[in-house]
């Protein structure tokens, strides 16, 4: 199956195609970029052929600054735009990312018009809903990479703090990708056992383990610059889940329309049902108080933070 990449020349974009590469579900991988990168991703191209053939592995790998290319992709990426400093939040990127991509959620929808648009550009709740937007696309077929990637990072914090294997931990971060995340911890389980059955529940310290999980990524980007394996990997399982049709439950950002508690009108991640449709089904949470506060604020923060994005770019980015 054909999965394409676009913004492939960047960090996450090389680390995103070369991790699929090695998925025996994918058999072809377009590395899309502008005409300035293209060099670059054609040297790419050469580099991940070597690696493969090391593996014994078998893809077709095409880099292209021609957009038609992506024409019968299943999924097509976007992993185009500027990166976050240490210092800056998700939330000032908005301006300059959301009108690359909308010009290239409408580039998808002409080329490749039946495809699945998975976002990566942040801040991802926000460009979830601008490629929603520009594409046309249904609801099922746009969803962002956000949450997933946190809930990874706390399955790591909770598998670490108790020294068990983190295919055991079962947690999950939703709301925002940013300052605004919700650590679900009434519905965290490890090894089947629900967490607040356990006699380290009522010490937990949950802000703690929230401010860990919001700095993960500042943290690595002030180490060397980027994040990358956690994103590609992230966006792999996500690939694989629709491409095999595997009906798995994650986080991911997608567009509400009230079936969590009546949010409506927004991208935000939740726990949906992902299979070759995209998104098959939202997962409603039963939520503590404090949860569904803390839910509430993020929507709200998400919305208004949309809003004005659009309002600012709106001649730029005419979304019919
Ligand atoms: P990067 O290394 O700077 O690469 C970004 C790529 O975007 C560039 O190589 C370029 O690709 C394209 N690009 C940059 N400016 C552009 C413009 N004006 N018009 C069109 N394309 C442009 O950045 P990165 O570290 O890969 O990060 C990419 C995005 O992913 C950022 O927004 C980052 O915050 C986000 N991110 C999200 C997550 C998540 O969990 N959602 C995780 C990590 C990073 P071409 O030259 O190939 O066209």
């Amino acid at each position: 199956m054909k999965v394409s990449v676009i913004g492939a020349s960047g960090r996450v974009g090389k680390a995103v195609s070369f991790c699929l590469a090695e998925e025996s579900v994918v058999s072809k991988i377009v590395l899309l970029s502008r005409e300035k990168s293209l060099d670059k991703i054609q040297g790419e191209t050469l580099d991940m052929n070597d690696a493969l053939a090391a593996k014994d592995i078998r893809v077709s790998i095409t880099p292209s600054a021609n957009f038609e290319d992506m024409a019968d992709s299943k999924i097509v990426i976007i992993a185009a735009g500027v990166p976050r400093t240490p210092e800056m939040t998700r939330m000032d990127l908005a301006v300059p990312n959301a009108k690359i991509v909308a010009k290239y959620a409408k580039l998808v929808a002409k080329y490749a018009p039946e495809s699945i648009i998975l976002v990566i550009t942040n801040p991802v709740d926000v460009m979830t809903y601008i490629a929603h937007k520009a594409s046309g696309f249904p609801r099922n077929r746009v969803i962002g990479l956000g949450n997933h990637l946190d809930s990874l990072r706390l399955k790591n914090i909770f598998a670490k703090k108790f020294n068990i294997h983190v295919s055991e931990i079962h947690t999950r971060i939703i709301g925002e990708h940013g300052n605004h995340m919700v650590l679900l911890l009434s519905s965290t389980s490890i090894g089947g056992i629900m967490f607040k059955d356990f006699s380290q529940y009522q010490s937990f310290d949950i802000d703690g383990i929230i401010e860990k999980v919001k700095n993960a990524g500042s943290y690595v980007i002030n180490k060397k610059g980027a994040t990358e394996y956690g994103p590609a990997y992230a966006v792999s399982n996500i690939v694989k889940t629709i491409l095999n049709d595997e009906k798995r439950i994650l986080t991911l950002t997608t567009y509400l329309d009230g079936e969590i508690y009546g949010t409506s009108d927004v991208c935000l991640g939740v726990p949906v049902k992902l299979g070759k449709n995209g998104v098959e089904r939202i997962i409603k949470v039963n939520m503590s108080d404090d949860e569904l506060e803390s839910f509430k604020i993020a929507a709200e923060y998400v919305k208004t933070s949309t809003d004005e994005i659009i309002a600012m770019i709106k001649e730029e980015i005419d979304f019919n």
